[in-house]
């Protein structure tokens, strides 16, 4: 049996492509529960990549030899139901099986086997890591497949079944020309993004401005990507609390470790940092410089105070010690319980409801 592998992959700034890093260590099999005539594969990969849906998995397969991918195996999906940091949102890879009535679902199961023992060599994932949907988030899915599950397993540990994958084939493109097609040909067949998202990126990157995709634009791209290589993709920035340089002296006025770690120590700067940390008609005095020494060493900004908070968006699925923990928030109990009371939620315990209120309060 022979698969080919279309690699047409949401675009990298949609919600549903979180783009965590992924280690694949279990494979989740879904049903997509969509019966209506021409809910293949393709439409699903064109369903996932509308900037509003919510949901992302790796694989489509219906009962063509054609499986659509839309994230690369290095990412996660949100697909499980078990929240934003869910060992089935995390760590496994999604293939959804349509279920079309237009289509024949047994050869479709069939695709789905062939896939995930090729991803089982491929991740060294053992059979007993392939798990139905349901096992993270108790859904009833794959609604099919559940109550054969255990066949469906037996089915992937049978080795008279040769599996071959294809390369993955050129994304079909909208509106593509021939040089679209080139770069598009081209990236795909290193394994990397080809979105628009991505080759404007690239681009970026690579010196070629204001990239809209002329033919120009895209030959130009292909040279230096074939001259140059292609760079890490981006991966989002992971907010972590950034320490403040502490210097490595353990005496020393205030101005050599202004200095030391290299922020403006003039007078008026110093001024500036006085007050902000409370210390009220700097003079520069030997106490004030002490004392403003001190709260520097042991943390305090040296950054101009920030007129506007910067919150990062609520991804998809996720919870709220995820997310303050990524804005950088103190997301403990007792900190969750003071934000509660302070938003008017009475009695906070940590419940389902309860955090849902607090991370749309505290995200705003
Ligand atoms: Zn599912």
């Amino acid at each position: 049996m022979l698969l080919n592998i279309v690699q047409d992959f949401i675009p990298a700034s949609n919600r549903n492509r979180p783009q965590y890093t992924l280690v694949p260590v279990y494979i989740t099999i879904h049903e997509t529960a969509n019966t209506s005539t021409g809910a293949n594969a393709a439409m699903h990969a064109r369903y996932v990549k509308n900037p509003t849906t919510a949901t992302s998995w790796h694989f489509t397969v219906d009962d063509r030899d054609t499986v659509y991918q839309h994230l690369p195996l290095t990412e996660n999906g949100w697909h499980a139901g078990d929240g934003g940091s869910g060992t089935g949102n995390r760590q496994s890879i999604g293939i959804e099986i349509c279920v079309n009535r237009d289509g024949n679902l047994d050869k479709a199961t069939q695709n789905a086997i062939t896939l995930t023992k090729s991803l089982m060599e491929q991740f060294k994932i053992p059979v007993n890591n392939v798990v139905p949907h349901k096992r993270w988030s108790g859904k009833n899915c794959p609604t099919n497949l559940l109550s054969k599950f255990d066949w469906f397993k037996s089915q992937l540990t049978n080795k008279q079944d040769k599996v071959e994958v294809t390369k993955p084939a050129p994304t079909p493109s909208k509106g593509a020309n021939m040089t679209t097609g080139s770069i598009v040909t081209y990236l795909n067949s290193i394994g990397v993004d080809s979105s628009y998202t991505n080759r404007a990126r690239l681009a970026g990157q690579h010196g070629i401005s204001n990239y809209t995709g002329t033919a120009a634009h895209n030959t130009q791209l292909l040279g230096v990507l074939r001259d140059q290589g292609v760079k890490a993709p981006a991966t989002p920035p992971k907010p972590k609390p950034k320490p403040v340089a502490k210097g490595n002296m353990t005496t020393g006025s205030i101005v050599t470790y202004l200095n030391s770690i290299g922020v403006d120590s003039s007078y008026g700067n110093r001024e500036r940092l006085a007050k902000q940390h409370g210390i009220n008609g700097y003079s520069g005095t030997a106490n004030q410089n002490t004392r403003l020494l001190n709260i520097l060493r042991n943390g305090g900004s040296t950054a101009a105070p920030s007129k506007k908070s910067t919150k990062p968006a609520v991804r998809a699925g996720e919870g709220i010690v995820s997310y303050m923990n990524r804005a950088g928030m103190d997301s403990s109990m007792a900190n969750r319980k003071r934000l509660a009371q302070q938003h008017g939620i009475s009695n906070y315990r940590g419940t389902a409801a309860q955090n849902s209120r607090l991370l749309t309060l505290i995200s705003r």
